[in-house]
């Protein structure tokens, strides 16, 4: 094309506006569509999904167990060393053998939520799970013990996600949670 073609191209692209028709026909349709906008956290709650990586979770085996042995490799293998791993002897049987996690700790403000410590575990006991909602008034609750953390948990760990959930407002001594009424499940879009 001569220099004079291109320059005339150029002229009638802006005598009848194709930049701004063409920018309008890709977003006006958006002024249509239904919106995405979530109502939280009063009516929902987005529900990450499986592979996202947020609030520890120790867990137990299908008879109720710990799985959490206190091997500890968790603890080394944090590069920011904000898990406390204290083991003992399991006298009470809650555990699958015979040492369990007597204190298990982590300093969420320390926390970069790397996954490193997941993937040391060698019994799957811990996990890092789909709690985002991690924001506290003090330091104290950041860090966060093992029997918060091998509470049942509201999201299951095999739970797929990726949906947005019903909400409700919980007060306790810890402040407002928000928490998932799993029974009601929409798709993100
Ligand atoms: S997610 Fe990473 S930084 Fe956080 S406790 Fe685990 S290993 Fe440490
Ligand atoms: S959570 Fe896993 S890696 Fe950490 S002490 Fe327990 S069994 Fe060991």
């Amino acid at each position: 094309m001569s220099d004079k073609n291109r320059s005339l191209g150029r002229f009638l692209k802006k005598v009848f506006f194709v930049d701004l028709i063409q920018g309008l026909a890709i977003t006006l349709p958006y002024t249509f569509s239904k919106t995405i906008t979530l109502r939280y956290p009063d009516d929902e709650k987005w529900i990450p999904y499986k592979r996202f990586r947020g609030l520890h979770t120790l867990n137990k085996n299908k008879d109720g167990k710990e799985l959490c042995v206190g091997c500890e490799l968790c603890q080394k293998a944090c590069p920011t060393q904000c898990i406390t791993v204290i083991p003992g002897e399991d006298k009470t049987g809650k555990g699958i053998s015979d040492r369990i996690g007597y204190r298990w700790e982590i300093d969420l403000l320390r926390c970069m939520y790397c996954g490193l410590c997941e993937d040391a575990c060698p019994t799957e006991a811990l996990k890092l799970g789909r709690e985002y909602e991690l924001a506290g008034f003090s330091v104290q609750r950041q860090i966060r013990t093992k029997d918060e953390l091998l509470n049942p948990q509201e999201i299951p760990v095999d739970f797929e996600g990726g949906v947005i959930v019903k909400a409700r407002l919980v007060t306790d001594d810890k402040g407002i949670k928000v928490k998932a009424d799993m029974s009601v499940q929409k798709k993100w879009w």
